[in-house]
């Protein structure tokens, strides 16, 4: 593990290959249960006021991928509100500590993405606790591994859209009143858009039309000033994968397999895109899909 993102080093060897034991949750899942756990960047992410004054509500904020960015935000300088669903609570303290460890301001907002009324309730409370809201960072999603087409139900599939297509279609609306020149939205595709596993269509599905929408958004939003752009994660070891999100079984070649990198992602590697797509270092970037995922090759 580098002791900080900038150590100079050879990338195949900079994390672990994981090999996790096949293990499995109830959906969300624990990270804190997991085997092993993440790496959020408790131990290395180095800040260097990249985002001095800015004010963060993230989604998904309490594991994985959001979490590694909710801690990255605070040591770059932010202020940051986490969103996650209440059973998460234990997880989203172990963030929330990390970000008040810095000085910053933490506000910690669990939810439901799927219940119409929390987008607006969010933005509220984040607006209220941080004093604004300049950066919206959406990190939440669903993903149910369904081998079998015909076991994938109507249900799931609307849950599957419900919280990664429509909850942040709301959460975008209810916090544009909000944004002024210069905020930024960032959200979170995946490798997936471009090439759908057959036993997680619904997912990669929504998750091609986060990608769309996104690129649409940040053609209407630049005329206000507000960049939009996309962050596409390949295979990252988080609690997704083992409640429910892949085949468990296959855990243990998680992520070797399929990059050519050799090994699964870390969320700690994930973070610098989004701290460089919210940063005004990337002022001219809009409407982009920045592929973090270990060297697979994307349209
Ligand atoms: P994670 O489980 O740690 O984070 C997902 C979060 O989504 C949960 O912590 C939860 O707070 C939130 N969430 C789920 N359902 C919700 C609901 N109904 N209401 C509110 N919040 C809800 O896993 P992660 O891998 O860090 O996932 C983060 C994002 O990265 C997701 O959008 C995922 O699709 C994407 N992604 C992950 C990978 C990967 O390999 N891990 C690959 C590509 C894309
Ligand atoms: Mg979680």
């Amino acid at each position: 593990m580098p002791t900080d993102q900038y150590e100079h080093g050879d990338p195949r060897t900079r994390y672990p290959d994981v090999q996790p034991e096949p293990q499995t949750q109830d959906e969300p899942g624990l990270q804190s249960a997991m085997d092993p756990v993440p790496d959020l960047g408790e131990t290395s992410y180095r800040g260097t006021g990249r985002l001095a004054g800015r004010k963060a509500l993230i989604t998904g904020g309490d594991s994985g991928i959001g979490g590694a960015v909710a801690i990255a935000f605070a040591r770059e300088g932010a202020d940051v509100a986490i969103a996650y669903l209440p059973e998460e609570q234990s997880d989203a303290d172990h963030v929330l500590e990390q970000i008040r460890a810095t000085g910053r301001t933490a506000v910690a907002i669990p939810g439901d993405l799927r219940d119409k009324a929390y987008a607006q309730v969010l933005v509220d409370q984040a607006v209220a606790g941080l004093g604004g809201l300049d950066a919206l960072v959406s990190v939440a999603g669903k993903q149910r591994w369904q081998p079998d087409v015909l076991d994938i139900t109507d249900d799931q599939f609307e849950a599957t859209f419900d919280v990664n297509v429509f909850g942040l279609f709301r959460l975008v609306k209810a916090a544009l009143p909000h944004l002024q020149p210069g905020a930024t939205i960032t959200t979170t595709a995946s490798m997936e858009a471009y090439k759908p596993a057959p036993d997680r269509l619904d997912y990669a599905a929504s998750k091609g039309a986060i990608n769309n929408l996104s690129k649409g958004l940040s053609q209407l939003l630049v005329e206000r000033g507000i960049r939009v752009n996309v962050v596409a994660p390949g295979p990252t070891w988080t609690v997704l994968q083992p409640s429910g999100g892949v085949d468990p079984s296959t855990l243990p070649e998680f992520g070797s397999s399929e990059s050519p990198m050799g090994r699964a992602g870390q969320p700690a590697e994930l973070a610098p895109a989004y701290v460089f797509l919210a940063s005004d270092e990337s002022s001219y970037v809009v409407g982009e899909t920045l592929n973090v995922n270990g060297g697979m090759v994307t349209p």
